[in-house]
């Protein structure tokens, strides 16, 4: 298992993670033999936003004796009523709802504090101006949480909880469906059956997240990578392609920004599926081919990282040259952070000889010699 650090938290996650959402519809002995496997395996970080009080418990008493092995997002608006699952800012019900998460996990400490589920603006505002933050912040300042994150579906919200030094992690639903899609407050329109058929490669919002994820060093974990498994069906996928577990993977894992994938695993088997993504080839992991040929909303011209391009006579790791230049050229000043990471790349987009072999290669049309000349010009 490979681990990366989680932005500023300064944490070591797991690349692949737990999310644990599935574990609601299993017995004890059933979540157990999960998060077992998970741990064998190396994952070290689980996702909890369900209030449910059995799954709970499950979690707690699972990982108990091994706490401090975990970093747990535990979240903060998520509450159980009348047999329930809701999300309030009401604090009568939040403070209750978190006290119960502590007790249930046998802890007295969430690594990752997290803001639920904040999809619009005005619950944005109610929240950073009411007692919500302050019972968040008041959390953090007695140790209860290590680190303020959020979760949220929308870009826009997202980019104001980034760029206003909120939340130090983000949450948030990343897959190449959802990729193309323009923000929206209504989580509905993630799964809708069709598309707008004008839709096609990243939006840009979107985009803009990352990098200013990238920028402000907030690390991103995912939920919803497989779009609820839609993406592996191409009948249900928005993409008219199937894509396997380990291209949806590699996919979330090569966006700006994101430190882990929050998996949802049914029964072990579902945990080393995922976790072949470890050892898994550059050919099992080439989500690049299927969506590059994807009859429905193509990436065609854009880079999504894939790597495919290589190898390259002059080493030049096109991908990474390809990401930080996307990073810089959507802002008016290159960014201290991303010049950083760039001139610490072995090779530059300056050695290009423009030979042209890597643009045979990519799947997706993208004119990388003519990149690489705008990205020397940009970036050195
Ligand atoms: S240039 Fe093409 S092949 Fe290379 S990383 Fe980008 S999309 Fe993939
Ligand atoms: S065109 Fe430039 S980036 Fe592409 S393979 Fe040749 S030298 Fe490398």
């Amino acid at each position: 298992m490979l681990y990366r650090r989680l932005g500023k938290t300064d944490l070591k996650v797991s690349e692949i993670g737990l999310g644990a959402e599935w574990l609601e519809r299993h017995n004890y002995e059933e979540c157990k033999a999960i998060i077992d496997t998970c741990a064998e395996q190396g994952i070290n970080i689980l996702d909890c936003w369900m209030s449910e009080p059995n799954v709970r418990t499950h979690i707690g008493k699972a990982i108990s004796g091994n706490r401090e092995k975990w970093y747990i997002q535990g979240h903060i608006g998520s509450v159980w009523i009348d047999g329930q699952y809701k999300r309030t800012r009401e604090m009568d019900k939040v403070v209750p709802a978190f006290e119960d998460l502590l007790q249930r996990l046998d802890t007295d400490y969430i690594d990752l504090g997290m803001i639920h589920f904040v999809d619009s603006m005005k619950d944005y505002e109610e929240i950073v101006n009411g007692p919500f933050i302050e019972y968040v912040r008041k959390l953090k300042a007695d140790g209860v949480i290590k680190h303020i994150g959020m979760s949220s579906h929308n870009p826009e919200v997202a980019i104001r909880a980034v760029t206003e030094g909120l939340i130090e992690n983000l949450l948030f639903s990343i897959n190449p469906a959802f990729d193309i899609l323009p923000a929206s407050e209504d989580i509905n329109t993630l799964f809708v059956e069709e598309y707008d058929a004008s839709l096609a490669g990243m939006d840009p919002v979107r985009a803009e997240l990352y990098k200013l994820c990238e920028q402000n060093d907030v690390g991103i974990t995912v939920m919803k990578g497989y779009a609820g498994g839609r993406l592996f069906d191409e009948k249900r996928s928005p993409l008219g392609v199937a894509l396997t577990p380990v291209q949806c993977i590699h996919y979330v894992l090569t966006r700006p920004a994101v430190a882990s994938i929050m998996a949802g695993f049914d029964n072990p088997g579902h945990v080393l599926d995922a976790v072949k993504y470890e050892t898994a080839s550059d050919d099992e992991k080439d989500y690049a081919t299927v969506l590059a040929n994807a009859p429905k909303h193509a990436y065609a011209g854009q880079c999504t990282y894939c790597g495919h391009c290589k190898p390259c006579p002059m080493d030049i790791d096109i991908a990474m040259v390809n990401k930080y230049s996307d990073l810089a050229s959507m802002q008016d000043e290159i960014p201290e952070s991303i010049q950083n990471h760039y001139d610490q790349l072995a090779h530059k987009a300056s050695e290009c000889i423009g030979c042209g072999s890597c643009e045979a290669r990519c799947p997706f049309g993208v004119k990388i010699t003519e990149k690489m000349q705008f990205t020397a010009a940009l970036l050195g």
